[in-house]
């Protein structure tokens, strides 16, 4: 598998455009890498992980077209991961007339908000879960199931963030032998993640992981850096790490994180990696 960060900040984006912190300020001089979209991730050119606002934006800046896009997973629905416009930006009613059918995967809690933000064209979606209009089939998911995505077997886990209203969901991705675990949005994550982990059994060759809080104060819906090291700490003890696994922060504020190269040497002092826009790994 080959991906590609299309955004690797959080919610406010970094820098965050009405902040005039350091962090902010040290990311408009330096630049490059420094500068982070909101969060989402392209694989293979066909299967998109979240809908975000800055997707159309990165699909440009990163030479990361989607015009081949067949499946998207939707980690949940709080707007730095969902913006139901591009449903319509993709659809017929935009002019495109060549686009594969996509398979979009979420939540019924992701769906109602993706409906609801559609207005009169979220009228289009019909009892079988096909649109003809958006050009479009859904599959409603929970967590703990594992399912085919095309060429893709991916296993949905619960992610531990904002519990009282959402169901947030972690991805885990196979594709010919190897694998991959998307873990942002989320604080340590739930014990039942940790058991469907272990029945997995498998070894994963990339991590990526949320890391909001960074240097900052730990969180119950994120993580900072120690939480982060707590469990990939416990993902090697549970043999759940291959042994050249590549681990990613990801999900990174302005608020508790520095610009890219020093966030790059701090991450680098306890063995993982930082991930940054356009980035693109083989997997
Ligand atoms: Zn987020
Ligand atoms: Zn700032
Ligand atoms: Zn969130």
């Amino acid at each position: 598998m080959r991906a590609q960060f299309l955004g690797t900040a959080a919610a406010e984006g970094y820098p965050d455009a009405f902040c005039g912190c350091t962090n902010c300020r040290r990311a408009r001089e330096v630049g490059g890498p420094s500068l982070r979209k909101r969060s989402a991730l392209l694989i293979d050119d066909d299967l998109l992980i979240d809908l975000g606002p800055d997707v159309l934006t990165a699909a440009y800046l990163h030479a990361a077209p989607l015009d081949r896009l067949r499946y998207c997973l939707q980690t949940h629905e709080h707007a730095d991961h969902l913006h139901p416009a591009l449903f319509l930006a993709r659809s017929p009613f935009c002019g495109v007339h060549d686009a594969p059918q996509l398979q979009y995967y979420a939540t019924r809690g992701a769906l109602d908000t993706a409906l609801s933000g559609l207005g009169r064209h979220g009228a289009s979606f019909n009892d079988t879960g096909v649109s003809e209009a958006l050009n479009l089939a859904v599959h409603v998911i929970e967590p703990c199931q594992s399912f085919a995505v095309g060429p893709y077997r991916v296993t949905s886990l619960r992610a531990a963030h904002d519990p009282q209203a959402i169901v947030a969901l972690l991805y885990l991705i196979e594709r010919d032998g190897r694998s991959l675990f998307y873990a942002t949005d989320t604080g340590p994550l739930p014990e039942a993640t940790w058991t469907a982990l272990g029945a997995w059994g498998g070894s994963l060759d990339v991590v990526i992981m949320d890391h909001t809080f960074g240097l900052g104060q730990p969180s119950t819906g994120h993580l900072n850096a120690a939480q982060f090291l707590a469990q990939i700490a416990r993902l090697r003890e549970g043999d759940l790490l291959a042994e050249d696994a590549r681990i990613y922060a990801h999900h990174i504020a302005h608020h508790s994180n520095p610009i890219h190269p020093e966030l790059v040497e701090f991450a680098a002092l306890s063995g993982y990696l930082v991930a940054h826009d356009g980035l693109s790994i083989t997997i």
